[in-house]
């Protein structure tokens, strides 16, 4: 990873658009241009107070409820890292079997319960529209962690951030980013080719028939000028790609096991398969992996998916930082 320099973001001061204090993160919907850059702006400085010093604190006093419905390794220890990073602290709920869910608590009630003891909740439910809905009861700010197959905003944050990071700032304008695999029931897949809509990009997207993107996501997409192109193959579109989104097919969406079988490999990204890719472009995926990209590629510096994980540790630092009204 390379090491972090004089903040290439712009200077805070610049930016008018810095009032997070108290929101919700629900949707990447919310997010303009100048909001990514000061996000990024804040997440580039926690990585160098990381880097530099470990923990801090930043948050101390302050506490997560960490809410997860849903079954979850990144997205919910790295919450939980960013917080106690900051010096705050964390309540899991990450077996939702164990708490009074099981006994037929609603979300809401949940989600009111929470926020006696929080100040800030991390919400993964199963149901998309679910971040709203708590987020509507709730009197502390709620943030999105992946709302069955809507959206995954921190996730999608996270990637560009990665994008911004490793490709550089102010060359996103300009590339062509690829995205693979389950582009139907990939919640970010969804977030980030929103999200990348704000820059002008081209986004080609390959699946096989039955995961292809959802029409009125392509539409709203197409509405702001984005190229956007659509293959069952990757061969045609993989040596003009910059940015490489694996995603797995997402088996727990699927009604028809046998349907889940006939496509889970339809992709496989190996060494061989990218020998036909620039050099200076990546590979992201947002994980877990099952088999669409093969162990043997991941010491290719252009495997960027581990590199990718430790940077959702600084942006969910930023993120926490702001909606508590301390970045
Ligand atoms: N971890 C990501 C998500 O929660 C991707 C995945 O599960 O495939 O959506």
């Amino acid at each position: 990873m390379p090491t972090p320099s004089p903040s290439p973001y712009l200077p805070f001061g610049e930016n008018k658009n810095t009032s997070w204090y108290g929101r919700d993160i629900i949707s990447v919907k919310q997010f303009q241009r100048p909001d990514l850059e000061y996000i990024f702006g804040v997440a580039h400085e926690m990585r160098g107070m990381v880097e530099r010093i470990g923990t801090f604190n930043l948050l101390k006093g302050k506490i997560l409820a960490n809410l997860f419905y849903e079954p979850s390794t990144r997205t919910s220890s790295s919450f939980t890292a960013a917080m106690e990073r900051l010096g705050g602290s964390v309540i899991p709920i990450n077996e939702v079997r164990y708490s009074s869910v099981m006994k037929g608590e609603s979300l809401i009630d949940t989600v009111r319960t929470l926020e006696c003891y929080a100040d800030v909740i991390v919400l993964r439910h199963p149901e998309t529209g679910s971040a709203e809905i708590a987020a509507r009861a709730a009197r502390k700010p709620i943030i999105n962690a992946g709302d069955g197959i809507g959206e995954h905003p921190t996730q999608a944050l996270l990637d560009l951030f990665t994008v911004f990071e490793e490709l550089g700032v102010g060359v996103v304008d300009g590339l062509t980013i690829t995205m693979l695999g389950d582009l139907k029931y990939g919640r970010t897949v969804h977030s980030l080719a929103r999200l990348l809509s704000l820059y002008n990009v081209k986004i080609n997207y390959v699946s096989p028939d039955i995961l292809r993107m959802p029409r009125e996501l392509i539409e709203e997409i197409a509405a702001k000028g984005i190229p956007q192109a659509e293959y069952a193959t990757l061969d045609q579109v993989l040596p003009e790609t910059d940015v490489l989104y694996v995603t797995r097919v997402q088996k727990e969406r699927f009604e028809n096991p046998e349907e889940y079988e006939r496509v889970k490999d339809s992709y496989v990204i190996t060494p061989e398969v990218m020998k036909a890719a620039k050099q200076d472009m990546i590979v992201m995926h947002p994980l877990p992996r099952v088999n669409e990209i093969s162990v043997d590629f991941d010491d290719d510096p252009r495997a960027a998916y581990f590199r990718q994980m430790e940077y959702g540790l600084y942006v969910r630092m930023a993120l926490l930082a702001m909606v508590l009204g301390k970045a």
